[in-house]
């Protein structure tokens, strides 16, 4: 059986744009699910800028998870808080996991693709430690 891939979303003050394509991605996918909490989740998607208020926010978040989850910053915004010339997880110190997916905002199956890859990458370093008996 396929294992279903189950993803968190915050948005740390996106405009809705990228959040919109995310909902579109996943209304369709058998192999993408929302967590409810973040602890739940293979995956973090974040959106937006990073607010000062959100980034309090989000590392509370990413404590609460124990800082497992990695994080996929979805959008420009997410990636240095284009347009607003700084933010993102740029400006977030503490994150370990991360990725992105540029563009605004990406594509549904962009975003899909982005899921996919983020999950399996994690899932192929746990596999390496346990190879290598860590
Ligand atoms: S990258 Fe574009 S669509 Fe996404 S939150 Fe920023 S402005 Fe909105």
């Amino acid at each position: 059986m396929k294992r279903i891939i189950r993803v968190y979303r915050f948005n740390t003050g996106s405009c809705g744009g990228c959040d919109l394509e995310i909902m579109a991605a996943l209304s369709d996918a058998v192999d993408i699910a929302w967590a409810a909490t973040p602890h739940e989740a293979d995956v973090m998607l974040i959106t937006g800028p990073l607010t000062v208020g959100a980034k309090a926010a989000l590392m509370a978040l990413v404590r609460e998870s124990g800082n497992q989850t990695p994080i996929l910053a979805i959008g420009r915004c997410a990636i240095d808080g284009h347009p607003f010339g700084r933010g993102g997880v740029a400006s977030a110190a503490g994150l370990t996991v991360r990725s992105s997916l540029d563009g605004c905002p990406p594509t549904p199956t962009q975003i899909l693709e982005a899921i996919r890859r983020a999950a399996e990458s994690v899932a192929g370093a746990v596999r390496q430690r346990a190879d290598a008996g860590l």
